[in-house]
């Protein structure tokens, strides 16, 4: 029988891009730590489309409003009791202020996708468990697309959505940067035979909330450049190699990283 081939997490190598010393201390030395608020709005805001979508693929409509805010706030408040959200040194003086914020924002902005791009959407693929084998590479790359659209006439591929929760309007031109939209491109152009369009739908958490949608394509060659990043991230964690994100990136921070605190890498700045 022929050895199994490694199948990698495509976010886990996201993480390793973003910082190879954090990948190490959460997969190698199974550290878990939970993220921080903003985190927690994503995660009840994605749980809450996700349920909307798959009653829409069963009864072709929506859920109602008050259904969508509730599954974020109950999700929010359940991360949050669970203990799963990291807060910095300074947020922890104003806990009870950031709690409310972040269940205010999964309402408004769950609500906001409820009303504004769910009744736009015609779901697919909904959390699709996909899987890349590159020719010639004894290991596989596998994740989930969140959202495909079913394909227009005449069209073999329909388009990959995207919904993130921000804090700012993303600059334009975001959508054509995506790893991620263009790693589910490569999967469907394998699977479907087309690349497709994508969508980067942002759901803003400004003071009154708004959708920046943004919408792109994929050419052969980024495909391909998608894929070469995929080895070279494989490359490095077979080899060892954790190398800390830079000093300045915004991840590097006490705020957006659970491990600042004790990192070797920060030490200098604590
Ligand atoms: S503090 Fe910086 S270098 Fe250390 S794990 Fe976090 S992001 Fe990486």
């Amino acid at each position: 029988m022929g050895k199994k081939r490694t199948t990698y997490s495509w976010s886990r190598l996201e993480h390793y891009a973003i910082c190879g010393e954090s990948y190490r201390r959460r997969y190698i030395e199974k550290d878990y730590r939970p993220a921080g608020p903003a985190a927690v709005v994503g995660t009840a805001v994605h749980e809450s489309i996700d349920q909307n979508m798959r009653y829409k693929q069963v009864h072709g409509d929506t859920l109602d409003v008050d259904t969508c805010i509730d599954i974020a706030h109950q999700k929010a408040a359940g991360e949050i009791k669970a203990e799963r959200m990291h807060l910095s040194k300074e947020q922890k003086g104003e806990y009870a202020q950031i709690v409310e914020t972040v269940l205010n924002d999964a309402r408004r902005l769950a609500a906001l996708h409820c009303k504004e791009l769910a009744p736009l959407i015609n779901p697919q693929r909904i959390e699709h468990h996909w899987i890349i084998s590159i020719k010639g590479v004894p290991w596989r790359v596998q994740g989930y697309i969140d959202l495909q659209e079913w394909p227009l006439p005449n069209r073999k591929a329909g388009r990959i959505r995207d919904t993130k929760t921000k804090a700012a309007t993303p600059p334009k031109g975001s959508v054509d940067k995506s790893d991620q939209l263009t790693i589910y491109s490569l999967w469907s152009y394998i699977n479907d035979g087309e690349i497709p369009e994508v969508s980067m739908d942002s759901l803003v958490k400004t003071k009154k909330e708004k959708i920046d949608v943004q919408t792109g394509t994929r050419t052969i060659e980024q495909l391909n450049c998608a894929k070469n990043r995929m080895i070279a991230a494989v490359k490095g964690v077979e080899a060892g190699l954790f190398l800390p994100a830079s000093r300045d990136h915004w991840k590097c921070s006490d705020k957006y990283c659970p491990y600042y605190r004790e990192c070797k890498y920060t030490k200098g700045w604590r």
